[in-house]
């Protein structure tokens, strides 16, 4: 076996190919708030995340995208229960995560994750190999055999383990570190891998080199990415579906090309329209997003979009519009892709 490889994926797979690696259904966290009592609402409550449902199949990369505060980080802390859910079922290969059959414990060394802060993320007093070797040693791995897999992780990640080995965090790069992270995730043969805004701290030229490395490392060790940012054009290259959140709900879902081709929501084509293209052929007509998302604490009734959306209509602030199919597993949250909801510009079509 070559130390650093994964088991075999046919020997983790439970579920079988059609069952999603990750299942979510109905997650829900509120943070704060006061009163509540005898049966009161509570007032000030920020929804954060408020019942949204998706998965992500063997394999993929799913790519979650939304403003700041729209409850994507959250999204990913939830799922990994570094919060605890209020409410929402959370299933990994078909099983529920902190069941009999999955222990916290055995999901977390399944699912592992990198944020975007790669100094914070480590250790200053640990060299970079004792950082990727502490996993294997703490789930029992002899002293020499967690140190060669350490070593073998930094060379997967380009990290020449007689150079960078006995460094510490603050004698390398931000690219550098990060690559150190990737390796200490992928220290306990994780199945699942969220990135959250993973590469947002770097260089252009560093990122694009990152990201060639996430997607060489996807297919050698056969993982799914859960793959979170704000930058739309990292997320087009490396998805193949799109989760687009708006104010602690999912807006939009669907493939990665038929969202950025033809948008089913308004918020997600006003997101486009603000990406520089270089293509005159591909540039959109939408106007761009302008003002800040409303408050989190008070959500705008019906559609949380209505205050800023161009295509408003009464209805809009008085109905939550469902998701609704634009095309095969294409849904997008917005009475115009109802052809029932009774908007008035679906009459004018
Ligand atoms: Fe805009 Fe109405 Fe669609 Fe919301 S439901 S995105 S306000 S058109």
């Amino acid at each position: 076996m070559i130390i650093g490889a994964p088991p075999a994926p046919e020997d983790r797979d439970r579920g079988g190919p059609g069952t999603p690696l990750l299942d979510v259904r109905g997650l829900t966290k509120h943070f704060g708030g006061k009163g509540g009592l005898f049966g009161k609402a509570k007032s000030g409550v920020v929804r954060a995340v408020d019942g949204i449902d998706f998965s992500v199949a063997k394999g993929e990369t799913l790519g979650i995208v939304g403003e700041s505060g729209c409850g994507k980080s959250t999204t990913a802390r939830l799922v990994m229960q570094i919060i605890r859910p209020d409410a929402g079922d959370i299933l990994f290969d078909g099983e529920a995560v902190g069941s009999q059959a999955l222990s916290l414990g055995d999901f977390r060394r399944q699912a592992q994750m990198v944020f975007q802060d790669s100094y914070a993320s480590l250790n200053p007093r640990l060299t970079v190999e004792e950082t990727v070797a502490f996993g294997p040693r703490v789930q029992g791995a002899k002293p020499a055999a967690a140190l060669a897999k350490a070593h073998d992780l930094l060379h997967r990640v380009g990290l020449e383990p007689r150079r960078f080995a006995g460094r510490y965090p603050h004698e390398i790069s931000g690219g550098q570190r990060q690559r150190v992270n990737i390796a200490r995730a992928l220290s306990l043969d994780p199945r699942l891998l969220i990135l959250d805004e993973a590469v947002s701290a770097l260089d252009k030229s560093v990122e694009a080199q990152v990201l060639n490395l996430l997607l060489d490392l996807k297919r050698d060790f056969g993982l799914t990415y859960m793959f979170i940012t704000h930058d739309l054009n990292v997320v087009r290259f490396m998805s193949d579906r799109i989760m687009v959140m708006y104010l602690g709900k999912v807006a939009e879902f669907g493939p990665s090309e038929p969202i950025f081709e033809k948008p089913g929501h308004p918020y997600t084509a006003a997101l486009l329209s603000s990406m520089p293209s270089m293509d005159p052929d591909h540039r959109t007509q939408e106007a761009p997003l302008t003002g800040d998302p409303p408050n989190p604490i008070d959500p705008p009734s019906g559609c949380r979009f209505h205050p800023r959306c161009k295509m408003v209509s009464t209805l809009c602030s008085q109905a939550e519009p469902r998701l609704s199919t634009m095309g095969e597993d294409h849904l997008a949250a917005c009475h115009l892709a109802d052809p029932q909801s009774g908007h008035p510009r679906l009459a004018a079509a």
